[in-house]
């Protein structure tokens, strides 16, 4: 495949009449690892959602693997290699940390099932230690643990995350950031929204700033983190 793995191209969304995201162009090249910043309430889960077309565009293109998936279903979209783990969690309360791992593989089905469960409770060792307890039980960062491996379990090509460390104490934080590390060292492609803008811009190759809908900068993680705007505003000036 030539060209990015997935591609904005002046994307649009619209809530009613407010416009969530505007014109919004932004590329993920394979086995990049990407980071969306910006402030509370500024587009970014609307972004990554529209790429499940929930909110769908209004304007615009979306393209996965050079095809347009602007108009294509969320179903269609996870099937085809890209899966999410939403903000908030949102694991499967009731069920233990395997069945939630289960779940995971519903767009590929079982084949692989227990070669990759193994994969994932060896960079996420905590879950193997709870692969039994119910989801409801478990810290919040092992919910967000598990949140990764679940979607991990369909064998993305591209792996969307949206705020993993919200609500987090900073040492879980650390771990957590720790193993996107060595999951990005593997290949995998990863697209990172987050808040904690420090974080997000030491693991990433590449980073974009949104602000109220718009992309307002763009650059490699590096570059962003030593940009003065972005640490006044989004590092706290330090
Ligand atoms: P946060 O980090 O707080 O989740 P965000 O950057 O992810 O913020 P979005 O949740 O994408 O921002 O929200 C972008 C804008 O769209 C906000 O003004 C929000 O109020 C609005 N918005 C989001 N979802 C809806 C909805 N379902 N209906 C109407 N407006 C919405």
């Amino acid at each position: 495949m030539s060209g990015p793995l997935l591609e904005f191209k002046n994307v649009d969304v619209h809530y009613g009449p407010i416009q969530a995201l505007r014109s919004v162009s932004l590329h993920i090249n394979e086995g990049e690892t990407v980071s969306l910043i910006g402030a509370n309430g500024a587009g970014k889960s609307t972004l990554l959602m529209s790429i499940f077309g929930q909110p769908r565009a209004s304007g615009g293109q979306i393209l996965y693997q050079g095809t347009e998936i602007t108009h294509k279903s969320a179903h269609y979209v996870a099937s085809n290699g890209i899966a999410q783990s939403p903000e908030g969690r949102r694991v499967f309360p009731d069920m233990s940390v395997e069945e939630n791992l289960l779940m995971g593989t519903i767009p590929i089905g079982t084949a692989h099932a227990d070669a990759d469960m193994q994969r994932m409770f060896e960079l996420f060792p905590r879950l193997k230690e709870r692969r039994n307890q119910r989801a409801m039980t478990m810290s919040g960062g092992e919910q967000q643990m598990l949140a990764i491996a679940r979607a991990l379990m369909s064998r993305p090509k591209l792996l969307l995350l949206d705020e993993p460390s919200l609500g987090l104490a900073p040492i879980v934080v650390k771990q957590i950031f720790q193993t996107l590390r060595e999951l990005a060292k593997t290949g995998m492609t990863i697209f990172l929204v987050e808040q904690n803008a420090n974080h997000a811009l030491k693991l990433s190759d590449r980073a974009y700033v949104m602000v109220t809908g718009e992309i307002r900068m763009t650059g490699t993680g590096a570059e962003l983190l030593g940009n003065e705007e972005v640490r006044n505003a989004y590092l706290g000036g330090h």
